[in-house]
Order: structure tokens, then C-alpha cells, then sequence
């Protein structure tokens, strides 16, 4: 049986999902924060805070434990919670990823990511984008081969994934 592979259905599907993703990673950044407050962390920058976040859940894991009777003990662990179930989330979400994006592991297609500058990138781990680039998709051009389909101008198009066009 030939199944048919359409390659912008699937990026459509995906684009959606890591906008979905980055919403959870916020999400899971932000109940962070909440911990490392709990815990009564210092900050050593203005973004950094002395313990990282895993040293910081231990910590506050650990003071749960210590201090059961405490008035603050419902609110701690709700925000466990919650961090516990945003993870859960992601891990279900990358799962959903990961097989809604098979067909492309088997037979890659051509595929365009857009910055925020508007640059457009042939490949989401460019090495002209800082690691943290958070790319928009787009699907309408998922499998076409002509990168002027993308719709720039060759002045938009990244001169380290797509040198070929000047
Ligand atoms: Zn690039």
C-alpha cells in the first residue's frame, strides 16, 4: 500500500505544534521562577539564579518534606504539581511530534523557517541563528525545491543555509 506523504499537511501540523511547545517551555520557565522564589533563591543577575533549576526543585522537595505542618506546604506542592504536569504535557507533545514528523525522517523534503528579523532559513538548526532561535514555520512551501517559492527576496534569504542563492 502507497500512502500518500503531503508534505505541507504534515509541516502545517508541526508549525502549529512547536508554537504550542514554546508556549509549554514559557510555561515551565515561569513555574521555575515561582520555585526558586519559594525557596527564598537569590538572584546573581538579572536572569540568573544561584541554584539551578533542578538544585532549586530539590530544595523545595526537600523542605516539603521537612516541613509538612508548614501553612505554605499546599502551596508548594500545587506548584509541583503543576510543574509535574507541564511536563508531562511537553513529553506528550514531543511523542505527537515525533510521529506526526516520521514520513520526513524517512524521505526529508525541502522545508523554510523565517526569524524574527524575517531572514529565511533552509534549516531550523542553521548555524547562523543563536541556539535559542525560536523559528516560525512555513508550511505553504514545505517540499518545494525552488527557494525563490518562498516568496523573499534573495536580500531575506540566509547566507549560511542557502548560499547557493546570492
Ligand atoms: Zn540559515
Amino acid at each position: 500500500m502507497i500512502t500518500f506523504v503531503d508534505p505541507k499537511r504534515i509541516d502545517r501540523q508541526l508549525s502549529q505544534l512547536s508554537i504550542q511547545r514554546w508556549e509549554l517551555v514559557d510555561q515551565i520557565a515561569f513555574t521555575y521562577n515561582m520555585i526558586h522564589n519559594a525557596i527564598e533563591d537569590r538572584m546573581i543577575s538579572s536572569t540568573r539564579w544561584a541554584l539551578s533549576d533542578s538544585a532549586a526543585e530539590a530544595a523545595l522537595i526537600s523542605q516539603l518534606i521537612d516541613t509538612a505542618s508548614s501553612p505554605r506546604v499546599s502551596e508548594c506542592s500545587e506548584i509541583l504539581r503543576h510543574l509535574l504536569q507541564l511536563r508531562a504535557d511537553l513529553f506528550d507533545l514531543d511523542e505527537t511530534f515525533s510521529r506526526i514528523e516520521g514520513p520526513y525522517y524517512e524521505h526529508p523534503w525541502p522545508r523554510t523557517f523565517v526569524d524574527r528579523t524575517g531572514t529565511i532559513h533552509a534549516a531550523a538548526s542553521c548555524d547562523g541563528l543563536p541556539l535559542d532561535a525560536r523559528l516560525g514555520w512555513l508550511p505553504e512551501v514545505s517540499g518545494e525545491t525552488d527557494m525563490k517559492a518562498a516568496g523573499g527576496r534573495s536580500s531575506m534569504l540566509c547566507t549560511h543555509c542557502l548560499p547557493q542563492f546570492p
